[in-house]
């Protein structure tokens, strides 16, 4: 058994974790003491968040509907079905048709990107599910 730093992913505080990693999986958390934004503590989030990593109903690749039923299918060919849906309803209906919701998930860095992507297709539509 090992003990694994980490940052929780649940929300923007960025809280640091210890993954109690037992062969090869991850079993389990425990606050990181030494960590200079939780100094350790978790909230009930974080001391779950080592539940999702090998459920077996977790999504590990992209899935398109085809035909009525989801499938899973290649990064490449997910980002080519996506760019092209985007393209055609901003060709066909305008910028204002499409809109982007960023995430207390990610990163700053990840955020201003999806925020400055929006903006180069001409939409004015982000938000952030910190408003939801
Ligand atoms: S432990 Fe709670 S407060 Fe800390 S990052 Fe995770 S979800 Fe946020």
């Amino acid at each position: 058994m090992k003990l694994v730093p980490s940052i929780c992913p649940y929300c923007g505080t960025g809280c640091g974790m210890l993954l109690i990693v037992k062969d090869e999986k991850v079993v389990g958390v425990e606050p990181w003491e030494r960590h200079p934004i939780n100094e350790g503590k978790l909230c009930l989030k974080g001391w779950s968040a080592h539940q999702f990593v090998h459920h077996p109903g977790r999504l590990t690749s992209p899935l398109i509907r085809k035909n009525g039923e989801l499938v899973e299918v290649s990064w490449d060919e997910a980002l080519d079905f996506t760019a092209d849906k985007l393209k055609g309803i901003v060709a066909e209906h305008g910028a204002d048709a499409v809109g982007f919701l960023a995430s207390a998930k990610c990163t700053n860095e990840e955020n201003y990107v999806l925020q400055k992507f929006c903006r180069y297709l001409g939409s004015p539509n982000v938000d952030h599910c910190a408003r939801l």
